[in-house]
């Protein structure tokens, strides 16, 4: 009964229909100003991004499972700046991946090569939450 309808509420439609549901998030994105700029410490890495609160709370400790040292979220640029000299340009370059937060979503403004890092961090961080929160007892092997 909800084969044709159904369809309508893909997120993934590209048609400039914002999957992000979360209006922090939103207003954040839409922000051409970079003052909503937060930085992810996490390992080496600086990763510049851009989210609600909220959401980017959610990255910086999903990713956090990835490492054995806390990822930290800073609100301003780190006092040593970043690091790597692609990723202090690329909040100036414009094409930079959403990554869906739940009902919201962040924006890395990372150099390719870091922002790949980061968004696999993320998904194995993920990984790392669905296994703890479903228990070690279970032994379910649906990442592969
Ligand atoms: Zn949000
Ligand atoms: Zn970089």
């Amino acid at each position: 009964m909800r084969s044709a309808e159904f369809q309508h509420s893909q997120p993934d439609g590209h048609e400039g229909h914002s999957p992000v549901n979360c209006d922090e998030c939103q207003s954040a994105l839409q922000s051409e100003s970079r003052q909503s700029l937060s930085f992810l410490l996490l390992d080496q890495l600086t990763i510049p991004a851009i989210g609600c609160d909220e959401h980017l709370e959610e990255f910086r400790s999903v990713c956090g499972l990835t490492t054995e040292d806390a990822a930290e979220l800073l609100d301003h640029r780190p006092a040593g700046g970043i690091s790597c000299p692609s990723c202090r340009l690329a909040p100036y370059n414009s094409a930079h991946p959403m990554i869906p937060i739940q009902n919201g979503a962040t924006v890395v403004l990372a150099c390719p090569e870091h922002q790949s890092e980061i968004v696999q961090r993320y998904h194995t961080g993920l990984q790392t939450q669905t296994y703890l929160t479903t228990g070690f007892g279970t032994h379910t092997n649906s990442s592969l």
